[in-house]
């Protein structure tokens, strides 16, 4: 344990982030990693409480007591090797994970909980200084081939354990870009995509193979969904070629919103826009979708509708409204109640914080427009049991919109892709596999195997990582038996 009466002592000390007035001129990040002095003091309020929630209820099962002491002591390399035990891109998390292990500290049930995420962007901020992530080269090389489908965060962590585990790894992605949503969906002032290079260099450098531009599966996929591919690999070749298969799909098909006017030119999908940023930004090509000066209004209440926000602000939007037929949650709810959980709580992102108006319990009805996109009509809404929600009459409104953003989610991933390897779907659309047991992360056919998003439905990146790691134990160990 870090100091004895640190958690008495010391407060919680917030990362520091660079004025809206200013960020919101660039796409770069803009929140700064706390520095070794204050990652002491904060590692050190630590109270080592004895069963350790944080660590229960962050999906990776970061050691944080532990990392926390080693950290306090400074020694920040025997701190980033314990982290780096479960976490396959600490770097990447400490950045953009929700931080469900602060929801869950101990200190938090009755103070300001241990700033843990600040601490894993720190060591992994060290780690990259110092050199530390690097490729990890395999004791035993088993020659058992295996292709993953898909290149965001589940197949990263995925190809990783398996190139440990000694096998052969070929990650085939249908976009010209590696890193599935983390390098097109998340923006840039969020995450600063050389940390994505970094660790595919790693990879690379360990003897992962990357395909790019080749989709795998399906020849086509739904409206909706970005794809870049150039080559295609049906299921028949790639099951041949392979004596594994991973799909680490993603969830890509999105919900829409089929109402009156839907056709008119001006709305767009959330991704649309996001990844049409991210290709910008990397100097590629221009975002077609231009909202400057022009009035925005996302529909959506998520972390996609966040990022619309954020990238309409920073491109010149005259006004952003955000339209999210959610009720409005309180400001606080007791700790006593919700920890170690999650807490249903109203949060502003960075992105609402930057100027956004956001409405709640409004479902849009209709778009309004003749030939091209004026505005949409709301009406408020009133949730009631089963998620049923009713619209209140007399409540009926219109908001002007030069443009609208569709944030409402994904709902699976591309059936066609499940279609052409003949694989059993779960009611939800998602590639049906079990998370547990002995047929973890398999599916119907037992060759092949899936894992994040498009297993597990719309998600986290810290989820993805660990159907990642999880899976590739299960592949590993089918590849034992056969
Ligand atoms: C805009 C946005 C912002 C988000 N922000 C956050 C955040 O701040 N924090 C957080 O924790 N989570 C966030 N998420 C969620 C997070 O990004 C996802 O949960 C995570 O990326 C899922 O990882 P995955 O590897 O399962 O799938 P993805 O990251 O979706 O990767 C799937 C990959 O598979 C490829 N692919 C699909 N089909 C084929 C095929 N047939 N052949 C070849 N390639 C194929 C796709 O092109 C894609 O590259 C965000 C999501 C979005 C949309
Ligand atoms: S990955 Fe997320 S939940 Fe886990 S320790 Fe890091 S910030 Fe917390």
């Amino acid at each position: 344990m870090g100091f004895a009466r640190g958690f008495l002592e010391y407060d919680r000390i917030e990362s520091a982030h660079e004025e809206v007035k200013t960020r919101i001129k660039h796409h770069h990040e803009f929140i700064k990693t706390l520095s070794a002095s204050e990652i002491k003091i904060q590692a050190g309020r630590c109270m080592d409480c004895g069963i350790p929630f944080c660590s229960q209820m962050c999906p990776l099962h970061n050691l944080m007591p532990e990392i926390n002491d080693k950290t306090c002591q400074e020694d920040f390399d025997a701190a980033y090797k314990l982290l780096a035990l479960h976490s396959p891109m600490p770097e990447i998390t400490g950045r953009i994970c929700p931080a469900l292990c602060e929801e869950a500290c101990t200190l938090g049930l009755h103070y300001n909980p241990v700033g843990i995420k600040s601490v894993e962007r720190m060591l992994g901020d060290y780690a990259i200084e110092q050199g530390l992530i690097k490729a990890q080269t395999p004791l035993l090389k088993t020659h058992k081939k295996v292709a993953i489908v898909g290149s965001g965060p589940a197949a990263l962590a995925c190809a990783q354990s398996l190139s440990i585990f000694g096998h052969e790894v070929c990650v085939f992605e249908k976009n010209a870009h590696l890193g599935g949503l983390l390098r097109l969906g998340i923006p840039d002032f969020k995450l600063d995509k050389t940390l994505i290079d970094r660790r595919i260099a790693a990879l690379s450098a360990q003897g992962v193979r990357f395909v790019t531009q080749t989709l795998v599966g399906a020849q086509e996929l739904e409206h909706g969904i970005f794809n870049e591919a150039q080559h295609f690999i049906s299921a028949k070749e790639l099951k041949a070629q392979y004596d594994a298969i991973v799909l680490c799909v993603g969830s890509e098909t999105p919900r829409d919103l089929n109402i009156e006017g839907r056709n008119l030119p001006g709305i767009y999908f959330a991704l649309d826009f996001l990844i049409a940023q991210n290709l910008e930004n990397q100097g590629l090509k221009l975002n077609p979708i231009v909202v400057k000066d022009k009035k925005v209004v996302v529909i959506g209440g998520g972390e996609t509708a966040s990022d619309c926000i954020g990238t309409a602000i920073r491109k010149g939007a005259s006004s952003v409204t955000q339209v999210d037929y959610h009720e409005e949650l309180p400001q606080s709810v007791d700790p006593l109640i919700s920890w170690p959980y999650y807490r249903k709580i109203k949060r502003t992102s960075t992105s609402q914080e930057e100027g956004c108006t956001r409405l709640f319990a409004t479902n849009t009805t209709a778009f309004l427009g003749n030939d091209k996109l004026t505005g949409i009509k709301t009406v408020k809404v009133k949730w009631g049991p089963k998620r049923k929600i009713t619209p209140l009459p007399g409540t009926e409104g219109q908001l002007d919109a030069d443009v609208v953003l569709i944030a409402l989610g994904y709902a699976h991933p591309s059936l066609k892709i499940s279609e052409a390897f003949g694989l059993k779907t779960t009611p939800k659309g998602t590639i049906e596999a079990l998370d547990h047991g002995k047929s973890a992360y398999q599916t119907s056919d037992p060759k092949i195997f899936a894992a994040g998003d498009g297993r597990f439905g719309q998600s986290l990146v810290v989820f993805a990582l660990k159907e990642g790691l999880e899976c590739a134990k299960a592949v590993n160990f089918y590849l034992e038996e056969n």
